[in-house]
């Protein structure tokens, strides 16, 4: 199956022919079609598999098929839960888009409003954008979504996780019920399935692999070690396996920041993003990780969702997550589109059932391997995990999906 038998126009085929991609990956030759063919769309996929060119080449090509006449107005909208994957999707928009007239734009919050607002006036064919910054533009008026042909929804769960469902449906309210709709999301909860009742149009279903947790690509160990010396091991991996770019995660946001200082401490360059960290910290950190100019990001989950890192050849998960399904998203940052990748967790006996848990899920025992000097110590008994507050709680009903609102991310 090559990109052409898809049915992709030329200007798109150039631009797919620029990134070098030789054939569409499942995904796309699964969803594209479906798009083209003007139908709903309910895609069970994750970052890594291709999902974004799954839906940006059709659309484009679908705005294609009724050139614009007169005044350019919004014509699809692409919701998202971050900053990161919004400024991503837009990105390929504009990859993908090279030779086509489209102007698209990415509107989020935590920057100014005002050169939005301006980019707006002058007029854009494609927004994406996330769910809060939308609204205002809304309730301003200064944004016109009275002709949206088509709507993505991407990563829809984690948009349900974040507690955006309110703001979805006050969006949806007031977009034409007359348009196409696509729904990505990685996992397929009641709530998602709900969602899509409620505004997919006799979807078509496209599923490619639950999740990149079996995908051969990736391989996964778990060392367990004692908590306290998580940071030396860490240290001692990356320096004997001389990593020189390194997704590191944590549970909480002052959990990644003192790993960072302490990393920078050890030698190795790190930064941290997470939630409260402007919005030029951490592009400027993910450019520097991109760059090669920093060894280690370390990221909480939020901040990580949808982070699009080309041939990311180690993920390391310093704490393992309280849900297991980020467990599944945080190891989908490794092995992407076939290369191969590393996911290292490091495991203390606090950690015993979540990692319980995630081999549940995934159905798989991770493979253990110890590393020579950090045997644990057996005499350490487990101690309750501080989620704070609520959390504390929760915890052991670590595949409710509720909890993940509570996390401090
Ligand atoms: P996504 O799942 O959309 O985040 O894409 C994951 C990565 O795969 C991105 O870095 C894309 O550039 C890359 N990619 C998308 N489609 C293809 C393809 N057909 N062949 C090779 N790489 C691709």
């Amino acid at each position: 199956m090559t990109f052409k038998e898809l049915g992709l126009i030329e200007p798109l085929l150039r631009a797919i022919k620029d990134q070098g991609y030789t054939k569409p990956t499942p995904i796309q030759q699964q969803a594209i079609p479906i798009v083209l063919n003007h139908n709903d769309v309910l895609a069970g996929a994750q970052t890594g598999t291709g999902k974004t060119a799954g839906f940006t080449l059709p659309l484009l090509q679908r705005l294609s098929e009724h050139p614009k006449k007169g005044k350019t107005h919004v014509r699809a909208l692409v919701l998202t839960p971050t900053r990161e994957l919004a400024a991503q999707i837009q990105e390929s928009i504009y990859t993908y888009g090279k030779y086509l007239p489209f102007k698209s734009t990415v509107l989020f919050g935590g920057v100014k409003i005002n050169p939005q607002i301006v980019t707006l006036r002058k007029g854009v064919d494609i927004v994406v954008a996330t769910p809060g910054r939308l609204l205002d533009h809304i309730s301003q008026k200064t944004i016109d979504l009275s002709h949206v042909e088509c709507l993505i929804l991407d990563e829809a769960d984690r948009m349900l996780d974040m507690g955006f469902i309110n703001d979805i449906k006050k969006v949806l309210n007031i977009l034409p019920k007359k348009r196409q709709t696509l729904l990505f999301s990685a996992t397929f909860s009641k709530d998602i399935k709900k969602l899509a009742d409620s505004l997919l149009d006799k979807p078509q279903l496209v599923e490619v692999a639950r999740s990149n947790a079996s995908a051969k690509s990736i391989k996964q160990i778990v060392h367990h070690v004692d908590k306290s010396r998580k940071r030396e091991l860490l240290t001692h991996l990356i320096n004997m396996g001389k990593w020189t770019q390194v997704l590191v995660f944590t549970r909480t946001k002052h959990g990644a920041n003192k790993l960072t200082a302490q990393l920078d401490k050890d030698g190795i360059s790190a930064a941290a993003i997470h939630g409260n960290k402007s919005q030029a910290a951490r592009t400027r950190a993910l450019k520097e990780f991109k760059q090669n100019k920093i060894r280690v990001l370390v990221a909480t989950d939020i901040a990580a969702r949808g982070i699009d890192i080309d041939q990311l050849p180690h993920v390391i998960n310093f704490e393992l997550p309280n849900v297991s399904e980020d467990y599944v998203h945080r190891i989908g940052r490794t092995g992407r589109a076939g290369n191969k990748g590393v996911a290292c967790s490091l495991v203390c006996v606090d950690e015993f059932e979540f990692l319980k848990d995630i081999e549940k899920l995934i159905k798989k025992n991770i493979e253990k391997v110890t590393v020579a000097g950090f045997a644990v110590d057996r005499s350490i008994k487990a101690e309750p995990i501080n989620l704070g507050g609520n959390r504390q709680k929760q915890q052991r009903s670590s595949n409710s999906r509720n909890r993940s609102r509570n996390r401090n991310k």
